[in-house]
This record gives C-alpha cells, sequence and structure tokens, in this order.
C-alpha cells in the first residue's frame, strides 16, 4: 500500500530501529508509547481487519504470535506483557495495517472503560 506508514517503515523508506524482522514481520517500538516497554509486531502482508484474513494470513499471524513468546525476553519482557489488536472504529484503530501492540515493563491493570463517553 503506498500510503500505509507501517508499508513504509517495512519497506525501509521511513527509517526505524527494528528489535526483530523475519520474512513475516517486524518488530519497532511505538513512536508514542503507551507503557514503560510499548512495541509494535506488524506483519509484512497489508490488511487492515482479522476479518480481512485468508487462511494462510491466519497460519501467518499464528507464527507471528508464536514469535512474539520467543523474543519476548529479548525485549525486556520476561516478566510477562499484554497483546492488544485494535480493529476498527470503537477500538480507535488509527493505522489501516493489522498491528500488535505489545506492552509490559510494568504491571497493567484492566481499567474499566464503562465510564468513557
Ligand atoms: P492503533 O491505534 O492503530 O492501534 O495503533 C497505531 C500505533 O502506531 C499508535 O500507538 C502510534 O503511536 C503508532 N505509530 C503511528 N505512527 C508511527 C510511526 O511512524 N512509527 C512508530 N514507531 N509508531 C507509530
Ligand atoms: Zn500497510
Amino acid at each position: 500500500m503506498n500510503d500505509c506508514i507501517f508499508c513504509k517503515i517495512i519497506k525501509g523508506d521511513i527509517p526505524s530501529k527494528k528489535y526483530y524482522e523475519d520474512e513475516l514481520m517486524i518488530v519497532i517500538a511505538d513512536i508514542d508509547p503507551k507503557a514503560k516497554l510499548h512495541y509494535l509486531a506488524i506483519p509484512k502482508k497489508h490488511y487492515k481487519l482479522l476479518s480481512e484474513m485468508s487462511a494462510d494470513d491466519a497460519v501467518d499471524l499464528g507464527k507471528c504470535m508464536k514469535k512474539i513468546s520467543e523474543i519476548a525476553p529479548t525485549l525486556g519482557l520476561e516478566n510477562g506483557y499484554r497483546l492488544i489488536i485494535n480493529q476498527g472504529d470503537d477500538a480507535i484503530q488509527t493505522v489501516p495495517h493489522l498491528h500488535i501492540h505489545i506492552l509490559g515493563g510494568q504491571k497493567l491493570v484492566l481499567r474499566d472503560f464503562r465510564t468513557d463517553v
């Protein structure tokens, strides 16, 4: 996708420090961290929603999740972490290229969103 910021980062058109890269995904630090450690695991294939995945995409995403578990200790996440995939408007997905937030480096209380507007 020409105007996708994550595709540009994957291609190297926008420079970034890649904490991990293989044929399926990259892992970078989030530019606007929401936890002491905040990474983004970005599958290299461009699609926005889980509902758009082909069967092969689903297999690849499973491999990405397994790889995240394997590299977590190298990212300072040996004590645990939280994965988040924002999907669509209610989740306030801002980048239309599927990505997995990896949060950690601290205790992460699951807060109550019900009083939010
Ligand atoms: P979303 O809201 O779509 O789930 O998450 C998008 C995330 O991408 C946000 O946390 C935002 O801070 C991050 N982000 C947006 N642009 C860039 C960028 O150019 N570089 C990096 N490293 N992160 C970005
Ligand atoms: Zn993209």
